[in-house]
């Protein structure tokens, strides 16, 4: 029998919050599986920064003041719910103010653990609330990971859940849920010491997910070539020998894209639409984003663009050692947007100090100018040191905007390299994490600007590209119909 009940838990969901690409794919994949038919329910906590206006959220019976013992600690919680925009499918929040009504959705303050410890319990409490007994739980990133080893310890009297089968997905393993093996009293599991990994509890820590990788009895991850990097002692953060040590259950399936958001078709933050059959509002797109930062618009000189949060994982440390080369060597604009790390920001405010007719920076967030930027760039730079999927090399492939991009994770699967001779490929691809392979793949760009036609074919090729959920989806189903078949 094919699975067809799965619950789906993620710290954050598009639209209700946002802070990274978990909360896209969540969204994503809530609509999609419910469309391929599947009873799919959604379930995340309930922050205090949720535009409750803009939803019709409902108490759900029965759900109200729930008793939730963390160890000594009493958790009071309630339930409410709200369709996911435009579908049919439930999605249920997490009531608990005392956990949720933070400054932000993550936070350093020291009950982080008790959280989405308490996501976790209270996912499985509304599954025996409605009575409903999931065939897949599919889990996501730390804030999760526990629900596998509740399944087995906690939970594991409740016949509900005898064919319950659980997947993590691991949307980025940078971020693990590292915490002081005290809390475990806290976390309700003080008698299932033998559930965490023995030499880290020797040590006084425990990691949410290690603990899921060790009891999922499936782990995903975001691109094919990211699940094997993370097996490897460069990527894996300390994760790689588990890792290895799943292999046979552990699958990549790259991250679809929502091309109704991202398509040059019919994006309406651009001045003129444009098609792969039709490519001259391009150019009109490049021109009001070249002047509306600042800086002069001139036929035929390439426009660069990235837009990125500003941590080491992007790759920035490559351009303190090659930005300059490039700027005073080359013809050219590049805007950058963007925000996170002090040093890198004050890095490309210098830049754009020193060469004030070359280069922007547009420090903070901002929706409608990463869409001008797409639209208006001639070619799109992600040198990340390390990436799970990436999206915007994959916005940059349907808006013509050709990438330049480090062999890695996402875009390793996404982009592949120019062959000058063979006229293949759809962007510049380095391999070396240096400012050398960086500086190559940029003048390997800007060189082949230069030939209009052979440029032009090389949009045209990667415009074409289809890298759409409904075709990714089909890949979570299959996955699904494997895990589901009853052992
Ligand atoms: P990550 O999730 O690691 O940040 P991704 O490429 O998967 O990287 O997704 C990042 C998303 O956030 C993209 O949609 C990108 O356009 C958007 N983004 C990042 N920084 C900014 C910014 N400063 N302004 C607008 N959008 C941004």
């Amino acid at each position: 029998m094919k699975p067809s009940k799965v619950c789906f838990v993620s710290s954050e969901i598009v639209p209700f919050v946002k802070t990274g690409g978990l909360a896209d794919v969540s969204g994503a994949l809530g609509k999609y599986l419910g469309q391929a038919g599947l009873d799919i329910r959604l379930v995340m906590p309930f922050y205090s920064n949720i535009e409750a206006a803009n939803y019709n959220f409902h108490l759900v019976q029965h759900m109200h003041s729930i008793e939730l013992w963390m160890g000594k600690r009493r958790i009071l919680f309630s339930v409410l719910t709200a369709t996911l925009p435009e579908t049919d499918v439930a999605v249920f929040f997490i009531h608990c103010p005392e956990l949720f009504n933070r400054w932000a959705v993550y936070t350093n303050d020291p009950d982080e653990y008790l959280r989405f410890a308490v996501l976790s319990r209270a996912a499985l409490e509304i599954c025996q609330a409605q009575n409903w007994a999931p065939d897949i739980i599919h889990v996501n990133d730390w804030q999760s990971a526990l629900i596998p080893v509740y399944l087995k310890t906690v939970y594991a009297w409740d016949n509900l859940f005898q064919d319950t089968r659980t997947i993590l997905t691991i949307h980025n393993i940078g971020y693990q849920g590292n915490f002081d093996a005290g809390i475990i009293n806290d976390l309700g599991l003080a008698d299932f010491y033998q559930y965490f990994d023995a030499s880290e509890l020797y040590h006084g820590r425990i990691n949410y997910l290690r603990t899921g990788v060790l009891h999922a009895d499936k782990v995903t991850t975001v691109s094919p070539t990211y699940a094997r990097e993370i097996q490897t002692d460069y990527f894996g953060e300390g994760l790689q020998d588990l890792l290895r040590e799943r292999s046979h259950d552990l699958v990549g399936i790259l991250n679809g894209v929502d091309y109704e958001e991202w398509n040059p078709e019919t994006d309406k933050f651009l001045v003129a639409n444009y098609s792969s059959a039709a490519l001259a509002g391009k150019e009109k797109n490049k021109k009001l984003v070249i002047e509306e930062m600042g800086l002069s618009y001139k036929k035929g000189i390439p426009l660069l663009g990235m837009i990125t949060r500003l941590t080491e994982q992007k790759g920035i440390d490559l351009f303190q050692d090659s930005l300059y080369e490039i700027l005073s060597k080359r013809d050219l604009r590049f805007i950058v947007l963007g925000s996170g790390e002090r040093h890198y920001e004050y890095f490309f405010g210098q830049t754009q100090y020193d060469f004030p007719d070359k280069f922007v920076f547009y420090r903070g967030y901002n929706y409608k100018l990463s869409h001008m930027i797409e639209a208006g760039a001639d070619i799109f730079v992600m040198p990340s040191r390390y990436e799970p999927c990436g999206l915007n090399q994959i916005y940059s492939l349907k808006y013509g905007t050709v990438p330049v991009v480090r062999k890695t994770g996402g875009l390793a699967d996404t982009v592949e390299l120019y062959n000058w001779e063979t006229q293949t490929g759809t962007g510049f691809v380095f391999e070396h994490y240096t400012p050398d392979g960086l500086s190559w793949a940029l003048n390997y760009a800007l060189d082949t600007y230069g030939h209009r036609q052979v440029w032009r074919k090389l949009m045209k090729r990667g415009m074409q590209l289809n890298f759409s959920w409904e075709i990714q989806v089909k890949e979570y189903l299959r996955l699904y119909e494997e895990v589901g078949i009853k052992k």
